[in-house]
């Protein structure tokens, strides 16, 4: 799973392996040496307005990408390995504007792009299937469809 979300709930719903592009809001890293809190941490009354780590005084900041902010290297050559060693590539829920997902599907060699995305996108023209229709009534429409297989 490679994804722009910060939210945490892929990782929520499931899945093992997520690389977030814009980090996470539920990690906040000391900016001076570097241990992470969890959210929880920087939200207590206490911490209020600016959370501090308890180890060297330093400011604890949300774990997310800023605007001007560059993006973790290892988590970009993660997600940019698993796109291009995979078979099928599913780009959902994103217009693909925003950098960098729209340069990544580049790296996909694979045989199958499904885009679903209530726009239209730049990836449109590429992919073997485009489905026009919000990404979560897809998905579950496609999770409800596997579960009335199962039971014939
Ligand atoms: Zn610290």
């Amino acid at each position: 799973m490679v994804t722009q979300n910060i939210d945490g709930l892929h990782q929520m719903a499931g899945s093992k392996t997520v690389y977030e592009l814009h980090g996470s809001s539920l990690r906040w890293p000391c900016m001076e040496c570097g241990k992470v809190y969890p959210m929880e941490y920087a939200l207590q009354e206490e911490n209020k307005p600016i959370p501090h780590c308890t180890e060297c005084g330093g400011v604890v900041r949300p774990g997310v990408v800023l605007y001007e902010e560059g993006l973790d290297d290892t988590v970009v050559e993660n997600a940019v390995r698993v796109i291009s060693k995979a078979d099928t590539l599913i780009v959902g829920g994103t217009s693909l504007v925003v950098y960098p997902a729209v340069g990544m599907i580049k790296y996909f060699r694979g045989e199958n792009l499904v885009i679903i995305n209530k726009t239209e996108t730049k990836a449109d023209e590429w992919a073997q299937l485009v489905i026009r229709d919000p990404i979560g009534q897809t998905l579950k429409a496609a999770v409800n469809s596997l579960y009335k297989a199962d039971e014939l």
